[in-house]
């Protein structure tokens, strides 16, 4: 790799850590956004009024400059709070600093006129950064405190704290348009949130209707994927035994053949809801393919998982269902399978494959376990 490519590569990683620092994976999207912008807001802060301070220093005016440092710092500050993401609430705590510090400075601003008077013209900033920051409600509070106290500067305290010379007229639009330009930005806010929130709904429902079968409202192959790999982890790590069973419906075509496809789906749905209620809160249950189930039984053996597959048979066997007015029973073939950590989940999952086809070469409407194959 030439130098070049090495230096992009290092300056991209340092702008990304600069960028997102503080920024967590259990914080939802918007929060990291809002991570995001506090950062770049914070660097560009305290880069602009270090600048400014700097050069008011240079210019003799010592109390802008004092200010405009001050500001930089605790803008510094909130970035160094970001950088700190072992703190909790660092991300709260940051933008609330950002907001106290920005507001103070544009009354500041207001107050001593900065350079040339043209102070004022700095407060449009505050609106939309504490509507960002702060939510529409926190943020609309924010700025009519903000305004209430410009008003008092400007009109009650003029002589007192106002150094600057402003005309009325000045000061009446200033607050005019300092109130145009909150009320956008708490439409633009409010908007901008509804917005997220119903992407955000429609994400979640969608990820959702991905994992979930639409017939039986079970898990489907990717829905319980997350479920065994979580318990397969515990198992592994408690030592504890874990059974699959995969469970297929007998004869099930010939039932479509006679009650038609809509006869089937309610078959379908009335196996499911029954396998539901059969087992115990800590299973699963999910529909892996057309009319095939697979259990997912924590801290249970074969042995125990073959007695759970028979309960379930039977109950099922007994259980005849009414299909355009006729009583239809319905049988399934099941085949057990303990997992081996040593030989993975597929492993469990194709010897559980090999005893259910046992159990259907045997006559069907049965429960084969994967050890009785060795025996047979
Ligand atoms: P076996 O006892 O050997 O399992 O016989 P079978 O008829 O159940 O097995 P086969 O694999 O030949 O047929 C499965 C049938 O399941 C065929 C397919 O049309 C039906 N099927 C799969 N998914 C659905 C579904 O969502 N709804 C309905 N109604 N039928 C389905
Ligand atoms: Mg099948
Ligand atoms: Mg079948």
């Amino acid at each position: 790799m030439s130098t070049i490519n090495i230096l992009t590569k290092r300056i991209t990683r340092f702008v990304n850590w600069l960028i997102t620092s503080g920024c967590k994976q259990v914080y939802d999207e918007d929060t990291n956004r809002k991570i995001i912008v506090i950062n770049l807001f914070a660097m560009v802060g305290m880069s602009i009024t270090l600048m400014l301070g700097v050069r008011a220093l240079t210019d003799n005016d010592n109390v802008l400059g004092a200010v405009l440092l001050s500001s930089a710092t605790l803008f510094g500050l909130c970035k160094a709070l970001l950088l700190h993401s072992r703190l909790l609430y660092n991300h709260v705590l940051a933008p609330l600093i950002l907001v106290v510090s920005l507001a103070g400075l544009m009354l500041f601003l207001v107050a001593s006129g900065g350079v040339a008077n043209t102070g004022p013209l700095w407060i449009y900033v505050l609106p939309p950064v504490a509507m960002f920051f702060a939510g529409v409600v926190y943020g609309v509070i924010t700025v009519i405190v903000f305004m209430a106290l410009c008003s008092y500067l400007l009109f009650a305290a003029d002589g007192i704290f106002i150094v600057a010379e402003y005309t009325t007229e000045f000061k009446l639009r200033l607050l005019y348009s300092f109130a145009t330009v909150t009320f956008l930005s708490a439409f633009y806010e409010h908007s901008r949130q509804t917005s997220f929130n119903i992407v955000k709904d429609l994400s979640t429902k969608f990820e959702k209707q991905a994992q979930q079968d639409t017939l039986t409202l079970l898990p489907n192959r990717r829905g319980i994927q997350q479920f065994i790999e979580f318990e397969t982890a515990r198992a592994r790590r408690q030592k504890a035994p874990l059974t699959l069973v995969l469970c297929d419906i007998d004869r099930f075509k010939s039932v479509n053949d006679t009650y038609g496809h809509d006869g089937g789906d309610i078959i379908l749905k009335h196996v499911s809801s029954l396998f539901k209620s059969s087992i115990r809160q800590q299973d699963g249950v999910a529909r892996w393919g057309g009319e095939e189930f697979l259990f997912v039984l924590p801290d249970t053996d074969e042995s125990n998982g073959v007695v759970l597959a028979e309960k379930v048979r039977q109950t099922l066997a007994s259980a005849p269902i009414e299909i355009q007015q006729k009583s239809v029973s319905v049988t399934a073939s099941f085949g057990v399978a303990q997992l081996d950590f040593e030989q993975g989940l597929d492993k469990a999952l194709s010897l559980a494959d090999k005893a259910l086809y046992k159990a259907k070469e045997k006559g069907r409407n049965k429960v084969l376990s994967a050890s009785s194959l060795v025996r047979l």
